[in-house]
């Protein structure tokens, strides 16, 4: 895909949560911020169907982030259809690495690289 000044663009970011499980100062203050309402993050299936047209468009990167992403359950299987879909080559994940141990061997499962 190339914007109006003419780069490629083929990496594609997307936060699917707005929840994190630590407190940094910067981000998420003491007195806490206003998360956004459940109906309004998108679904597995909104991203899913992004990502396609995005990969159709000619995305081939996508990174997956937050919030923390590790506190959206589905994670593993939802990175394992981003891998598996046509025209995307690297799926990413940013982390704070909380729940990585935990959840690695899911995630390291088929489809998953780094
Ligand atoms: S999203 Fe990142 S910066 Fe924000 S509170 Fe969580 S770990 Fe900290």
């Amino acid at each position: 895909m190339i914007d109006r000044c003419g780069r490629n663009i083929d990496y594609l970011r997307i936060s699917v949560t707005d929840r994190c499980n630590l407190r940094c100062i910067y981000c998420m203050p003491e007195e806490g911020v206003q998360h956004v309402s459940r109906s309004l993050i998108l679904q597995e299936e909104e991203i899913l169907r992004i990502c396609r047209v995005m990969a159709a468009l000619g995305i081939r990167k996508i990174k997956l982030t937050g919030g923390e992403p590790l506190v959206r359950s589905g994670m593993p299987k939802l990175v394992e259809k981003l891998k598996n879909m046509t025209g995307i080559e690297k799926v990413t994940l940013t982390t704070n690495g909380v729940l990585l141990k935990e959840q690695m061997k899911d995630l390291a499962g088929p489809g998953w690289t780094d």
